[in-house]
């Protein structure tokens, strides 16, 4: 835990990194089935975190954590921040409530519940929930952080087959599908970025 907080900053620098190399990316996914505004939302959320990478090392990490989350919901806005926001915010709680014993995979699932429930949506729905899902399967099966990173990044292939049923694709119709959903790749590619940090500081 001590070691967590300690590279708090290195992983908001990395987690950092992916998004404003792919924001363009981001962008022109939510452009074929949304509004295109999901690169810059994600970067405004993630340079808002950036900036406070160093006073969010200095906290204990449920509350770091629950930090996050509130200035994802703050600055990314759209339907992605409040949800982001409530993933982070969520296992911010569960620890804090666990105290220092709870591993960090052990507050995922009541955390992308309180997703599911925030979204109104399930699993199928082509949202970055089928990757948060993928990722949650992945860690309970106590699967090393190389193979988490290839399930969500399968999870997020997998919505280009998919109808949205959820979000502003989902007012597309039969035309949502043949894309990836935005959600489900910045999913994935955050997930891609934290495991290979924690492959890096396995310790972390
Ligand atoms: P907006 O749709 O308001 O423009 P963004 O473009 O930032 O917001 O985010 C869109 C992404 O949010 C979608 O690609 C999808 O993954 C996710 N999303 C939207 N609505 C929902 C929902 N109800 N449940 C889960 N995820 C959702
Ligand atoms: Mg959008």
């Amino acid at each position: 835990m001590q070691t967590s907080r300690l590279l708090l900053p290195g992983l908001i620098e990395a987690c950092h990194a992916v998004i404003v190399a792919n924001a363009d990316h981001l962008g022109a996914l939510d452009r074929a089935i949304g509004d295109g505004d999901h690169g810059t939302n994600m970067k405004r959320g993630s340079e808002a975190v950036y900036a406070e990478r160093d006073q969010l090392g200095g906290l204990p990490l449920p509350e770091a954590m629950e930090r996050i989350g509130m200035l994802l919901v703050a600055t990314i806005g759209g339907a992605a921040g409040p949800l982001y926001g409530t993933l982070l915010i969520e296992m911010g709680r569960r620890l804090r409530a666990g105290e220092v014993d709870v591993p960090l995979t052990e507050t995922l699932p009541p955390a992308v519940e309180a997703v599911a429930r925030r979204g109104r949506s399930q699993a199928g729905d082509k949202t970055l929930l089928d990757v948060l899902y993928a990722v949650q399967r992945a860690v309970l099966k106590r699967s090393p952080p190389a193979e988490v990173a290839v399930s969500a990044t399968v999870a997020a292939q997998d919505t280009i087959a998919m109808k949205a049923l959820r979000g502003r694709a989902s007012f597309l119709g039969d035309r949502s599908i043949g894309h990836m959903d935005p959600g489900a790749c910045s999913c994935a590619l955050l997930t891609g970025s934290i495991c290979r940090f924690l492959e890096e500081f396995p310790s972390a």
